[in-house]
């Protein structure tokens, strides 16, 4: 006991993501348990099942349209959904038994708040559920099958300030006090995406946001490599869903990968390059369908010279401005800037 605690206190966190698309079936959640079982230091962040956060959001939706019934029969056919993924993915009763119970109250409490139209701090409620639900159901799983894992509550540490950046002091001090609690366990699952706000309310960081909490915890953990497993082999030098000849890239630096995902490349948030390239923690891309391909390392190591790979983002609106000379420049450009601060 006293050599696993030294061990621990030495070994430096792996954090591992998984997206929606890694999750979206009962055979996929099986899978993930076997990859995330691997004896190591892992804090596994996990993002809602394929498809959910949508149909969270088209719930909303209609909500805020006030189409109560519309939002009612997709909350029914969400809640039909999961439990039948509690059906199939349980051996025993028991694990069933608590699965459904979780997902009924989950569900319960969507359909409380859509008796009427919502706020925006219900609309919130409304889309954290899905990284509720489906972290519960790997922890119940992961029970079924005889691992030990700890379920940490993602809004226990998860903040945002009141610029609405991450509270990188609040999630450092709070994830650590948190970890302290459990010593001797090797294996801790989080929701990726929900957070809270400066108020305390529940809110998120933004669709695809689960990179980010993965990035944010790792830095906050000093971790020793970030994975983002999704279904793809690494970072593609092209757009696969409009170019049917890409090939994946194996190493990108920090600066190549954040621009590409800041120009469209999908596969990764925006933001999330920065927490770890603040750190120097290497961020491994990888595919949870086929685990042992090498995938992409973006490191602070430069491999520079050539064109790696090409990004396009669409929905772009270029507008041509021209200043008729009667204001200084940077007043003109200030003028231009306030108009676009505040559309
Ligand atoms: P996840 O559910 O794991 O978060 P995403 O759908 O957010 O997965 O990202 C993975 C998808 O990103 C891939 O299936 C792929 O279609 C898309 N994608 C877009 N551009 C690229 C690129 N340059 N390289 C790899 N994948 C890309
Ligand atoms: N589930 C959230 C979304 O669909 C977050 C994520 O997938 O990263 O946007
Ligand atoms: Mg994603």
């Amino acid at each position: 006991m006293e050599k696993q605690k030294m061990d621990r206190k030495q070994e430096k966190f792996k954090i591992l993501k998984f997206g929606g698309t890694s999750l979206g079936t009962v055979e996929r959640i099986k899978h993930v348990a076997n990859l995330i079982c691997n004896n190591e230091l892992n804090l596994v962040v996990l993002s809602a099942m394929s498809g959910t956060t949508n149909s969270l959001a088209e719930i909303a939706s209609l909500l805020f349209n006030g189409d109560i019934d519309g939002a009612q029969r997709d909350i029914e056919c969400l809640k039909s959904k999961y439990i039948e993924v509690a059906d199939k993915l349980y051996l025993s009763a028991k694990s069933i038994e608590e699965a459904k119970k979780f997902i009924l109250c989950s569900f319960s409490s969507l359909q409380t708040i859509a008796q009427s139209p919502i706020s925006s701090k219900q609309e919130k409620i409304i889309l954290s559920q899905g990284e509720l639900l489906i972290t519960r159901l790997m922890h119940i799983y992961l029970k079924e099958i005889g691992i030990v894992s700890v379920l940490l509550p993602a809004i226990e540490f998860m903040r945002t300030d009141r610029n609405g950046e991450p509270d990188i002091h609040f999630i450092k001090r709070n994830v650590c006090k948190l970890l302290k609690h459990y010593p001797n366990n090797r294996l801790f699952i989080t929701q990726g995406y929900i957070c809270r706000n400066v108020s305390g309310e529940i809110d998120n960081l933004q669709r695809g946001g689960s990179d980010y909490t993965a990035s944010l915890l790792g830095s906050a953990l000093n971790a020793c490599e970030i994975q983002i497993w999704t279904d793809i082999d690494g970072l593609h030098n092209n757009d696969p869903r409009v170019v049917s000849t890409t090939a994946p890239v194996r190493t990108l630096t920090f600066d190549e990968a954040s621009k590409l995902a800041y120009f469209g490349a999908k596969i990764l948030h925006p933001t999330c390059i920065l927490p770890a390239k603040l750190k120097n923690i290497p961020v491994r891309l990888l595919n949870t369908m086929t685990p042992q391909a090498p995938g992409t390392l973006i490191s602070d190591t430069a491999d520079t010279g050539k064109i790696k790979a090409v990004a396009a983002k669409d929905n772009v609106t270029y507008i041509k401005l021209r200043s008729h000379y009667k204001i200084p420049c940077y007043r003109f450009l200030e003028k231009i800037f306030h108009c676009f601060a505040q559309s």
